[in-house]
């Protein structure tokens, strides 16, 4: 079953967390636009270069940029089995680019998922997070350690990181920014009778239960938006 789907929601609301288990119990594939302007960076690639210092600032990085990355990766074979695109779109004009480019593919977004989380949690959620090095296992200092400390569940690797951009002032920047330029958006899918949200407070699990009973096409799943 190729379904695609956008999950929306502020900075920490558990988008790559879910899109991970989603990916690993549907088969489908997570496109997380940050984690692909992270690796250009990483690379030093034309992209990565214009993108360094405005992900620093806790800025957007403009919609032509990110536009031409989303489309050059679905454009790949593996994108056709169904995605779950992660941090894409982020505005409006992205949004509409999107659709543009899904239907000259004939293809179409069959969930977009609003994850809730109250601003007052993110910041917590922001500052305790940190991934394997190895093999990008997210986790949190409090509420998702590594069952054993200093070792990831996932792999075995010992080594952490944590990103440059999750320190208090740029979460602060990064959420006015979803407040002021990706918020409009949730009015855009509504419209088109589109959206649907989950509970973004709750734990990790029962999130991952909602999001599932969503994609499973399950009576009454999810809470209208
Ligand atoms: P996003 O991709 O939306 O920015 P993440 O999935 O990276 O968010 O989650 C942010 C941090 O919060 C991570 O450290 C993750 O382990 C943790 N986290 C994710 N979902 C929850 C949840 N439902 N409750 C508590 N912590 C969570
Ligand atoms: P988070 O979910 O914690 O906000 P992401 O990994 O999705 O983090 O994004 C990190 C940064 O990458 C953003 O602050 C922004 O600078 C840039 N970015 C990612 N996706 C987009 C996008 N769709 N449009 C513009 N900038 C983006
Ligand atoms: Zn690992």
């Amino acid at each position: 079953m190729a379904v695609n789907i956008v999950l929306l929601g502020p900075p920490g609301a558990g988008k790559g967390t879910q899109a991970k288990r989603l990916q690993d119990q549907f088969g489908l594939i997570q496109l997380s636009t940050g984690d692909m302007l992270r690796a250009a960076v990483a690379a030093g690639t034309p992209v990565g270069v214009k993108a360094k210092a405005i992900m620093a600032a806790g800025q957007l990085v403009p919609d032509e940029i990110v536009i031409g990355v989303i489309a050059d990766r679905i454009a790949q074979p593996d994108a056709r089995n169904g995605f779950i695109l992660d941090g894409f779109p982020r505005t409006v004009p992205q949004a509409e680019a999107l659709d543009k480019m899904l239907a000259q593919k004939g293809l179409r977004l069959d969930h977009v998922i609003e994850m809730k989380v109250d601003d007052g949690a993110l910041v917590e959620r922001i500052s305790g997070r940190f991934a394997c090095k190895k093999c990008g296992a997210g986790y949190h200092d409090r509420f998702q350690p590594p069952k054993r400390a200093g070792v990831c569940d996932n792999c075995g690797g010992t080594e952490f990181v944590r990103r440059a951009d999750d320190n208090a002032e740029t979460v602060k920047k990064r959420l006015d920014e979803y407040h002021a330029k990706t918020a409009p958006i949730l009015p855009y899918y509504r419209a088109k009778g589109a959206l649907k949200a989950v509970d973004g407070m709750a734990e990790i699990d029962a999130v991952t239960a909602s999001l599932s009973a969503i994609l499973r096409g399950a009576a009454g799943a999810g809470v209208r938006a």
